[in-house]
């Protein structure tokens, strides 16, 4: 019988939680290597919505989907650790019953080795709950953290999760160390770590009933924005061929009836010409019938006219633009993405070429470091004349990001011994008195979602 391991998705603990398209792509592809390489792999997904357990197990009324395969997790609403007691918000553990995961641990008797992935900083109290259930099922399996947690905050992560090993040098290098643990295992892991493209696909068909499917198609970023970890969690830019991308889009159409893929890359579209134009070229010939969506944001500058028809002619239903400002100086300052006029360029070409503002959504960053609440609601108003709909996306300090030192320097909370404090919802770098501008905000794109 070949050797099992357990592969983990922890929960997600937080104020609020939203499935836009939320897979472990990068706990998938692992799965779908270590398979090759032999293994028997159990995938846990603790927020897997459609886990067939949960209808026995839970009480509560199944969360509500909407279209494309969004919607909310499975929640339960839980105390609050004590760092963020003082937020008159509730607090959930989102994702299936603690129950169904320790149901699940007990189904396999003799993993060799316990993989558990990790996401956002201040996520951290699901990946501790995850290994400390794992331990007590299966007290003497080596246990392995990897994930963005895990490279961003290592030796929070080393001290606080535990895990037996914590793999901060990326999750294909973190495979050699594997190796070491899983050697008594039997299965020979290939030497050479692979490279991106020669994995095999991720094992999506390890959960249960797929909506849809995340698809990447490089990793890394040539930009190298003040507030973002791209650079650091990925410091080389890397293309998938683009036939490579078309043939995996076939796969999960043909044999498992996909319709709905959400691109993860972070920089989909810069030097289309040798990448994105070819997979686009190749879909609309193929005329299968599929929906895209862009939940990482999209370079406005590079949305042209032909761009903005070739992909709402390929299918693209959901578009996300990184607009973050109306402010030029503070592009020019934070990531020098956005210059004067490219992104009312980019909406009148996305609205020519036939997307509705409801389809046409532009990320608006709030919360950094000395911003004003002025240059806020500038932004909002820009999107809303522009044609598009705006979305706040609130500044999460990250270590390893340009910004970080500012962040500390301008935050309230101690963001280096706490990575609680790293959410979003906390708005950690604005003071008392911009936080109380924030609903006044949000009612301002309230307003211009509902404007026609
Ligand atoms: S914010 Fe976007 S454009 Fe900037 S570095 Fe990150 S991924 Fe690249």
């Amino acid at each position: 019988m070949e050797p099992e391991l357990i592969l983990v998705n922890p929960w997600i603990y937080d104020f609020a939680a939203y499935d836009m398209w939320a897979k472990p792509l990068g706990l998938l592809y692992i799965a779908g290597y270590l398979r090759e390489c032999g293994f028997k792999i159990h995938m846990i997904d603790c927020l897997e919505v459609h886990h067939p357990g949960m209808k026995d197990i839970s009480s509560t009324a199944p969360p509500v989907r909407r279209s494309y395969g969004t919607g909310k997790f499975w929640r339960e609403k839980v105390a609050k650790p004590s760092p963020l007691k003082h937020v008159h918000r509730s607090y959930s553990r989102y994702g299936i019953t603690r129950q169904l995961f320790i149901n699940e641990l007990k189904k396999i008797k003799n993993p060799s080795a316990i993989l558990v992935t990790s996401l956002m900083t201040y996520w951290y109290p699901g990946v501790r709950d995850a290994i400390t259930l794992a331990k007590q099922i299966h007290p003497d399996v080596p246990l392995i953290l990897g994930g963005i947690y895990a490279r961003l905050c290592p030796e929070h992560a080393k001290k606080f999760s535990g895990a037996d090993r914590v793999v901060s040098e990326g999750s294909l290098n973190g495979l050699s160390s594997l190796q070491n643990i899983i050697g008594q295992a039997g299965i020979l892991l290939p030497k050479k770590t692979p490279l991106t493209w020669e994995l095999p696909y991720p094992a999506f068909d390890l959960l249960h009933r797929l909506e849809y499917v995340c698809i990447t198609t490089s990793t890394g970023c040539p930009y190298n924005c003040k507030y973002c970890a791209s650079r650091f969690l990925n410091p080389v830019l890397y293309r998938r061929k683009p036939d490579q991308i078309v043939d995996e889009i076939r796969y999960w159409h043909s044999d498992y009836g996909i319709r709905d893929f959400a691109f993860y890359d972070d920089a989909l579209l810069v030097d289309s010409g040798r990448h994105m134009d070819i997979i686009l070229n190749e879909l609309i010939r193929l005329d299968m019938d599929l929906r895209f969506h862009t939940p990482n944001a999209l370079h406005v500058r590079e949305i042209t006219p032909d761009m903005a028809k070739m992909l709402h002619v390929a299918g693209f239903r959901t578009i996300r633009l990184g607009f973050e400002t109306s402010d030029i100086k503070q592009h020019y300052d934070l990531d020098g993405k956005v210059s004067e006029g490219e992104f009312e360029n980019a909406v009148q070409n996305l609205r020519d070429a036939g997307f509705e503002k409801k389809e046409i959504g532009a990320y608006i960053l709030m919360g950094l470091p000395q911003q004003s609440v002025a240059s806020v609601k500038n932004s909002i108003k820009t999107v809303g004349k522009s044609g598009a709909t705006p979305y706040l996306a609130e500044y999460s300090p990250l270590p390893h990001t340009p910004l970080w030192e500012k962040a500390i320097e301008h935050s309230s909370y101690d963001l280096v011994s706490e990575p609680l404090f790293h959410n979003n919802t906390l708005l950690p770098c604005w003071d008392e008195k911009k936080r109380d501008r924030v609903p006044d905000l949000k009612r301002m794109v309230r307003e211009i979602r509902q404007m026609d």
